[in-house]
Formats: C-alpha cells, structure tokens, sequence
C-alpha cells in the first residue's frame, strides 16, 4: 500500500507513526513544503523570546518514512490517484493524508510586503525577527496587529526583548474570540502596567519604507517591526480544482475521510466536530492535530476508528498572567456565575447544569479536569459554586462521576 502525507506537522507527523506502527509492509511518505526538518511551531515564540534553544525545537521523523522538504503539493489529481509537487514530480498514492495546516492572515496594504513587516506561523519568520533585531543596542517599538494568542504571545516575546509594544486590535477588545468584555478588560488594564499599548477599533492602513504606519483613523505610529496575527485559515487553496469538498476547513466524516474516498485530512487544515456545540469548525490546536492524524492513518491502514469532536479551549501564559478559556465562555445566559478580584476574573457558564464553558484569568488550576468536565457533559449544578472558585478536584469529580 503506497500512503503519501502532505504536511509534517503533528497531523503527518502522528499519522505516519501510527501506520509504520500498524502496516509495517506498506510504503510511507510524507512531503513537506518547508526547507526545514518538521518542528513545534507552537514554541515559536519561546525561541523568539530567547526561552529556549533552536536545537530543541525540531520534531523526529518516524523510522522508514520517506521524509521530503521543500517539495509542496500544488495539485491532486484525485480520477488518477496522483498529485503534482512544485519541483516538477507526480506522486502516486493509494491512500492520502492531507495535513497541511493553516496559512496566516496577511491584508494585501501599500507596505506589507516590506521586510520588517512579518507573521509568526514558521521558524524563517522567526528568523527573520532575530536577524532584524540583531546587534541593535535599542530594540525600538513593534506594532502587532491583532490580539489573539498568537499576537500576544508574540507581543511578550518583543517585549522580553526589550521592545515597546503596540497593539492594533480591530474590535473592542483584546482576545475578542476567547474573552467577554469583562475578561478583556481585566487583560487590558494587567496590560497597560506592564506599558503595552492597546489601540482598539483601529487597522493598519499603509506601512510607510521608514516604519511609520497609518491607522484607519489616520493616527500615525513610528514602528521598527509589523506583526500580522490576524488569524490563520485553513491551508486548502491547492484543492481548488480537485473535488474535495471544502467549507472553511476540508469537511471529513468521522473516519477522518473527506468526500472522495481514499483521501483523508487532519489537523488545522480540517472541520471537525466542537464537542460543546456540536457545529462542525475549524479548532486550531496540537492536541487536536495529534488525535485527528492518528485516526486517519488507523481509517487509511483499514483499521475502524472513529473521532468523536474537539473542543475549543486555550491556556497561555502572556506578560506574566495566565488564562484559561474553554468552549462557550464568551456567552451570557442566567446560568453564569462570574467571581472577580484584583487581576482576578473566573466565569463559569452552564446550561441546565451542564458546564458549556469558562474562563479564568489571572489563577489557572486543574486545567486537565476542567477539561474533560467540559468534554463529557454531564451535570455538574450541584458544584457550580466549587467550579467557579476553581478549587473542584479530582477526587470530588470521582466521586460524582462514579455516582452517574
Ligand atoms: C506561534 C504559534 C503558537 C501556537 N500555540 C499553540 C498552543 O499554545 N496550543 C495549541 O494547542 N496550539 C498552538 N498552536 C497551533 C498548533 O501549532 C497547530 O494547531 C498545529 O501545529 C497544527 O498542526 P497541523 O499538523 O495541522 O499543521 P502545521 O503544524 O501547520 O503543519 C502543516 C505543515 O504542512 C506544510 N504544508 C502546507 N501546505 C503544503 C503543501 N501544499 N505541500 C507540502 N507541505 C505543505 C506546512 O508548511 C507545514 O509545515 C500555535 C501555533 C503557532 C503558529
């Protein structure tokens, strides 16, 4: 059986351990589009930040797998069971695994292309960082547009290295689609003591050559360094022509199969199943990647296995505060309960005694057990209280779970 993966994150990565695990016999390759060996990129901005060492940020190839870099799939002809790479060659496959991630947001503005405007999703972005900020005794002033995760966490970096941030948010908030207003405002004001800049309702319009960026209100700001964290889409655009169905990730079944049989998807470059809403989206995450890719490749090898959904949740630890935020804890309903303190804010949210989603900032605990409460829905309003203070445990969940 020739298996062919496109894409070495966590998604191909995982998927061709599992079939060199369960089909020793068949013929496993995995292309990369990147000129580098696979790495995390989720600990790009540690490495950025200095907090860890390049070395260490590289991801092993399974044993026996034919691992390509700088070869990208740019056509899948799925009548002939072939695909086209950008180095000239056809790739036949009996099975195929498309894990190719997410690409990031870059708006199309007079200057976005210049060499110190940047987004954080690859180790040459990172790169690119460094050697700009090289040498220079003053590190100068970064302007990150956005304020999701990424962008903070690649804000924290800058400023472990000694730069003054600015950030560009679009909404009325900082994490507009993890935090209430409430939640956010908490951030914002931890954010304002640690001398972070937060311009709200505004856009990058033109990045001038010498750095000085225009805003939609026509404010002007001298920058040394432009971080684009708008988000990041589904890596899919190659599939075009193919037939694969497409919403906003590849749609998959519960096998992991998109619509043309034989051809599989995982990873950041997939809908899936929320487990709290139960919509089908797009949940970014390595955990998730890691799951979804070994499915497919136990469903690719024959072998029936199913993914029953992921959840949307992130915990991060930015400019010195910790947040955890899980399912719908954005939402507003009577079944909320919020506990709040000095760079304190916990929010828990339910829907007939059923935990549907929170968020802690500022004091993170149990964040496995809050996890999987979430996961399995089941009742849990007789301890809403204990939940919103965080202090439920292990044992008081055993004990309820072992009532059920
Ligand atoms: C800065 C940063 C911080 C993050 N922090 C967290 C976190 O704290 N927690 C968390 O859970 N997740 C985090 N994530 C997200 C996490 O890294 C992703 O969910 C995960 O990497 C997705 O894995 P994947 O295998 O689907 O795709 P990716 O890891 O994106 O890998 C896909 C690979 O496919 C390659 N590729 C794309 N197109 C082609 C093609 N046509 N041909 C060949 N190769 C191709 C890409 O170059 C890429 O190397 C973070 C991500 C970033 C960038």
């Amino acid at each position: 059986m020739k298996y062919v993966i496109i894409g070495a994150g966590p998604a191909g990565l995982n998927a061709a351990a599992t079939l060199r695990r369960v089909d020793s016999g068949g013929d496993v390759t995995l292309l990369s589009g990147e000129a580098t060996p696979p790495y995390a990129k989720m600990v790009l901005p540690y490495l950025l930040a200095g907090l860890m060492e390049e070395k260490n940020l590289f991801l092993p190839v399974p044993d026996n797998v034919t691992f390509r870099t700088g070869c990208k799939a740019t056509r899948i002809n799925t009548a002939q069971r072939t695909l086209e790479t950008d180095t000239g060659e056809t790739v036949e496959y009996d099975r195929l695994l498309i894990a190719t991630g997410g690409v990031p947001e870059r708006p199309v503005i007079q200057g976005s292309d210049y060499p110190f405007v940047l987004t954080i999703r690859d180790l040459p972005g990172v790169w690119q960082i460094q050697k700009l900020l090289k040498d220079k005794k003053k590190k100068g002033h970064a302007v990150i547009a956005g304020a999701g995760p990424v962008s903070m966490e690649t804000g924290d970096a800058l400023h472990r290295l000694g730069m003054k941030i600015t950030l560009i948010v679009t909404s009325n908030r900082v994490f507009s689609t993890m935090l209430d207003v409430p939640g956010a405002a908490v951030v914002e004001e931890h954010l304002h003591k640690q001398g972070v800049d937060v311009l709200k309702g505004e856009d990058i319009v033109r990045i001038g050559s010498s750095g000085k960026i225009t805003l939609k209100s026509g404010a002007t700001l001298d920058s040394n360094l432009v971080v684009f964290g708008k988000g990041v889409n589904p890596c899919v655009a190659f599939l075009a022509e193919s037939g694969i169905a497409v919403r906003r990730g590849i749609t998959v079944n519960e096998c992991m199969e998109t619509s043309i049989p034989g051809i599989f998807a995982a990873g950041d470059a997939v809908e899936t199943k929320d487990l709290v809403v139960g919509d089908q989206r797009v949940n970014a995450l390595w955990p998730a990647a890691v799951e979804q890719g070994r499915i497919a490749a136990l469903n690719m090898a024959g072998i029936a296995a199913g993914y029953d959904g992921s959840l949307s949740r992130n915990i991060l630890r930015v400019f010195g505060l910790s947040i955890f935020v899980a399912g719908q804890g954005r939402a507003d309903g009577p079944e909320i309960k919020v506990s709040t303190g000095a760079g304190l804010y916990h929010k828990i949210v339910m829907d007939k005694g059923i935990l549907k989603g929170f968020i802690f900032i500022g004091e993170v605990r149990h964040e496995g057990l809050y996890r999987e409460i979430l996961q399995r829905q089941t009742g849990m309003g007789h301890f809403a209280n204990a939940l919103l203070r965080g202090g439920f445990t292990y044992g008081r969940f055993q004990r309820q779970a072992m009532r059920i």
